[in-house]
Order: C-alpha cells, then structure tokens, then sequence
C-alpha cells in the first residue's frame, strides 16, 4: 500500500503540451545523422547537430534559450519546430529510504507511462548504481496475469524519443541533486544513471525498432554514451525478436520473464507461452547464447503457493541445464501489492535456490525494494486513473 504522499505533480495541462508540441519534431527520437540531415533541410550546417547533441545529453538541457553556442536564428527555429521530449510528470513518489523514485508520465497525447529510479548502494567490489527501468509501450499486448500493465490491454508503441525521455528525465535529476548511500561512509556520490532496464510497461520487444533506435541514441558517443553492457532488455519470450536482437552489434543484455518452469504452468499466467513454448523459447536462448556468447537472465516471479517449490525449481534446473553456465536466474519475490499473488517467506526462498544451486543453476535472489511505493509496473497509473475518475464523478462544489 501507498505510505507516503504522491509529490511534485508539475502543474501543467495536458491540453498544453498537446497544442505546443502537435507540429513540432522530437529532438530525442532523432540519431545524431537524423539530426544533422533535419538541420541541413533548414539550412543549416550539420555540424550544428553535435553541438546540439551535446547540449541535449551532456548537459541535459532543457530550454533552447540556454545553447549559448548555437547562433540565435537557430536557436529560435528549434524554438518553433522542435521540442525535448514532450512528457509531463503527472506524479511522483519516492520510497521512505528514497532508494526507489517512480514517476507517473503523461505523454504529448494524454497517454500515461510509468518509470522508475532505483538506487544502490556499493557492493563489495561493484560501486554505487543509478538504474532506471524504463517503459517500451502505453500499455502491454500480452496480458500477464500477475501484471498491471498486462491487464489494461494495449495503447502504442512509445517512440524513440519516448523511450529516450525516461531516462533523461532521471539523469537531470541526479546532475542536479546526487545521491549518496545515507549511512555508509566514503561511499562516492552519484550524479549519473549508470544502468537502464528495459522492464517497465509493456514488451520492449514488441516495439523493436523504436526500441533498438532509443538504445542507440542512448549508447552514442557523441551524445549520453551509455555503454550497451549497462543496458538490459527483458522480453515475455518473442522467439523472433530474440533471433533479431541476437544479429545486432549493440551488445545489450537479455533477460527472459519466464516465471515457471513448464508450459502447462507457464501458459496459466502467461498467454504468450501458447504461441511460443518452452521448447521454442530455450532454443531461441540456445541461438541467442551461440551467436552472441553472452548470458542469458531469467526473470522468475516467485508466487506463494504457485511456482516456489523445491520440485518446481527441479523443473526449472532440467530446463535450464543444457544452458550451462549461460543461463541465470533472478528469483524475484512477488510485489505484495499485487491483489491475486503472495510472495513466498525466507525459508521457500532459501529451499528454492539451493534446488538451483545443487543442480549448478546460477541464481540471485533481487531484493525487495520500493514496496511503499507499488513499484510494481502499472499500479501508479492504475491508481492515478482510479483517482482521476472519483474526481471527475464527484459532484462539482
Ligand atoms: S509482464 Fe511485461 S509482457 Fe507481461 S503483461 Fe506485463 S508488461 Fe506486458
């Protein structure tokens, strides 16, 4: 359950962003040769576009006003026909230890996505990391039930500028304010997202090529320069897509929402397993793992009662062994908020991954975070529109 209060709404109405932004180009849906080739049927020189880039992902502006090395009739062009990343922040809310921030976004046409700061303290060798988990759709198409997001069907694709505006929302807000592990002296400051997640709503995969043109923007090196390997993209299981993604130079990191360890199971909560099996799925992986030499996550929701016991994580070992050491686990606990599903206690856990463990299965337990806050994805927007729609019946005073 909510604990704290939403906070930040930025009041301005949705009508207006619509009105300002309907004729103009999305600077963050473009590539750096898209940039220059929009500047050059302007009249201007391409070279503006770097300097344009490094404004937008460098110093994470805003306001055309302030490129002071951008000629003033330039600046003014961009002023009438192109704007950065037409989102609105409906709402805000951040857990009490201020690790987890989710943010409700209300795009150019009214449509509604959530997005999520999650930050972690040093590690053991690792340092501090600034992770976002960033929306792909408006919606999903792929009804999960153990999902928000799955049970308010589809709305659109995001775009690249979508997609990319996300993450830029987050990377302005750590420039401005750093965190720092409260409690843990000498650890470092972080001003800078370090890792996204492509794990928020909807299937990323669904929306590849929009997908694929926001991890480039983002990985440019004239522009945010986040490196692939800090860039993870988590799919249902759609087998082309996956054959697809494992033919791109960008190096990112796949992880497969799996969640149970047969089809019968698997199909009972997740409608795409009728289309692609078990059987197809980890073939694809096998593809995914040959052509690539990377590993492969598998995302499994424990669900008390369901999918967490020691004979379900046997399944799951036989079915992920001829993966060898390609293959990892995420044991993920259920968010509590969900109406329909527990998460198992410590002990299910504990007796889950040392199933895992004896069989050879690489595993890691993610830790509960951002509860206070429904971090799970669709429960802000599900509730921003509850609350929308109370107001609206609500008689007028
Ligand atoms: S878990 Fe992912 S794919 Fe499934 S309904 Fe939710 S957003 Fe869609």
């Amino acid at each position: 359950m909510l604990s704290v209060p939403d906070r930040a709404c930025y009041n301005v109405g949705a009508m207006t962003i619509h009105q300002e932004t309907k004729h103009k180009v999305d600077l963050l849906s473009l590539t750096l040769p898209e940039m220059e080739g929009w500047l050059r049927e302007r009249g201007e020189e391409p070279y503006r576009a770097r300097q344009l880039y490094s404004w937008l992902y460098r110093q994470l502006a805003t306001d055309f006003a302030t490129m002071s090395n951008l000629p003033r009739g330039l600046r003014q062009k961009l002023e009438e026909e192109a704007c950065i990343g037409p989102v609105v922040v409906r709402s805000e809310q951040h857990s009490k230890d201020d690790r987890t921030r989710k943010i409700l976004l209300e795009l150019a046409d009214g449509k509604l996505i959530e997005a999520v700061l999650m930050l972690y303290p040093p590690l053991g060798e690792s340092s501090a990391r600034a992770t976002v988990c960033v929306s792909s759709q408006a919606g999903c198409a792929f009804g999960c039930t153990f999902c928000a997001t799955g049970q308010m069907g589809f709305d659109r694709h995001l775009s690249a500028g979508e997609i990319v505006a996300q993450v830029l929302h987050f990377a302005r807000e750590l420039r401005a304010d750093p965190w720092r592990a409260a409690g843990l002296p000498g650890s470092k400051t972080i001003d800078h997202i370090t890792n996204i997640v492509l794990m928020g709503m909807g299937e990323p995969l669904h929306n590849y090529d929009n997908l694929l043109k926001a991890l480039r923007i983002l990985n440019s090196a004239e522009g945010f320069q986040l490196g692939a390997r800090h860039m993870t993209v988590s799919t249902v299981g759609l087998v082309p897509a996956i054959r697809r993604l494992s033919q791109e130079p960008l190096q990112v990191n796949l992880a497969i929402s799996l969640h149970a360890p047969s089809d019968e199971l698997r199909g009972q909560t997740m409608p795409i397993n009728r289309k692609y099996p078990l059987k197809e799925l980890l073939a694809a992986c096998q593809d995914y793992i040959t052509a690539t030499g990377r590993q492969v996550t598998f995302e499994y929701v424990l669900l008390a009662g369901v999918n967490d016991t020691p004979a379900h994580a046997q399944q799951l070992a036989e079915l992920l062994t001829p993966l060898k050491q390609f293959a990892h686990v995420n044991c993920i606990p259920v968010n509590a908020t969900g109406a329909d599903y527990r998460p198992p206690g410590p002990d299910a856990i504990r007796a889950f991954r040392s199933v895992l463990f004896e069989r050879g299965v690489s595993n890691s337990v993610r830790a509960e975070r951002g509860d206070d806050i429904a971090a799970a994805c669709g429960q802000l927007r599900t509730r921003f529109e509850e609350r929308r729609k109370q107001k609206a019946l609500a008689p007028q005073g």
